[in-house]
């Protein structure tokens, strides 16, 4: 067996793999690792080419008893940290024996785990505190607050408000899955998004007057009809326009645009821009990327004061991949937000 038709045989195994065999130097490897280990492998010892522990015990075991062993190679590449799931398995060469290595990338994996343990922590953490909270006061009701019918209200008002909260996060939380069970899904009706937008400004406006906001809707008066899912784009709408009115503070004025542009650069090609601005304090650079993962929030107290789930930019970005749509945050501290969402026209 030649080295090339070595190489050809480990090319066509989709992993990263390395061939070692006699002498314990390394017969041949694949792209994948070379690109992994190194690109002058070939030929040294294995010892030399792969350095890691781990690894290095699995094939010393494996050449040592012939039995195949599993274990893991950590590694980072520019910052981000990777994990490889690696066999190290006896082969007969004819001329001796070898180990043939095989690292498997399972970093999206490991990733995808820790999103998940991350969300149902988070889910349990937010439903905790307002049951906590229901818990303590059926208890003072039942004893100390008995007989005190002042306390009494005060208590089941507070109650209201907790189990409010948690119905708007179980709300959420299952518009959230069912905005992603769909995101292939592309939308068929044809939306218009100006009509849309005098809707939620008119369904909004009892509780912009309660914060002393003004909703103010600016449409060019152009047709603006696109492909979409009105009931998605109608809480995409209601999740900005509520979010500029929750931060955006009283006395002052959410402004909701809707332009045609004739080239969107983040579509590269015509689109419709909704744009919803508020003239509040603003986000500071930093957590901006950042403010569409699940449960981000800037202030976590004050977004809870607000009734905030820290659901509502997961939702609208979800909603926007599902339309091949952009959103884009501008802000700075001092001088409001700006939340701009490019949809194409087709
Ligand atoms: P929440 O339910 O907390 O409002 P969102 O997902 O809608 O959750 O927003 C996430 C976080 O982004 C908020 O907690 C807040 O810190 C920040 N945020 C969103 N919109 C604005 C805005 N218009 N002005 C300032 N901060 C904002």
């Amino acid at each position: 067996m030649t080295e090339a038709f070595l190489t050809q045989l480990l090319d066509a195994i989709p992993l990263a793999a390395v061939l070692i065999g006699r002498g314990e130097r390394i017969l041949a490897s694949n792209a994948q690792a070379r690109s992994l280990l190194g690109s002058a492998i070939v030929g040294r010892h294995f010892i030399t080419a792969i350095r890691h522990p781990a690894v290095l015990d699995a094939v010393e075991g494996c050449l040592r008893d012939g039995n195949s062993r599993r274990t893991r190679h950590l590694s980072s590449e520019s910052g981000r940290d990777l994990t490889y799931n690696v066999t190290a398995s006896r082969i007969d060469l004819g001329v001796g024996e070898g180990v043939l290595l095989c690292y498997e990338d399972v970093t999206s994996l490991e990733q995808a785990g820790q999103m998940r343990r991350d969300f149902v922590a988070n889910v349990s953490h937010e439903l905790r505190t307002p049951l906590t909270a229901l818990l303590g006061f059926i208890e003072t009701l039942r004893g100390p607050a008995r007989n005190d019918p002042a306390a009494q209200d005060r208590f089941l008002t507070i109650m209201e408000r907790e189990a409010h909260r948690m119905e708007r996060l179980v709300r959420d939380l299952l518009s959230l899955s069912r905005v992603e069970a769909e995101e292939r899904v592309r939308p068929k009706d044809r939306v218009d998004l100006g009509g849309l937008a005098t809707s939620v400004a008119r369904a909004l406006e009892p509780v912009a007057q309660e914060s002393d906001v003004k909703i103010e809707v600016d449409l060019a008066g152009v047709d603006m009809k696109i492909p979409g899912d009105e009931d998605q784009l109608r809480q995409v709408m209601t999740n900005l326009i509520e979010n500029g009115v929750k931060y955006g503070g009283p006395g002052k004025t959410v402004s909701v645009s809707i332009s045609r542009a004739e080239v969107v650069p983040a579509l590269r090609g015509p689109g419709i821009e909704i744009t919803v601005a508020d003239q509040g304090p603003g986000i500071e650079l930093v957590h901006l990327p950042r403010l569409t993962e699940r449960f981000y929030r800037v202030d976590s107290h004050r977004s809870r004061e607000m009734g905030g789930t820290g659901l509502g930019l997961a939702i609208v970005k979800h909603i926007v991949n599902r339309h091949r749509g952009r959103l884009r945050i501008d802000s700075e501290p001092g001088a409001g937000s700006r939340f701009t969402i490019s949809l194409p026209l087709d």
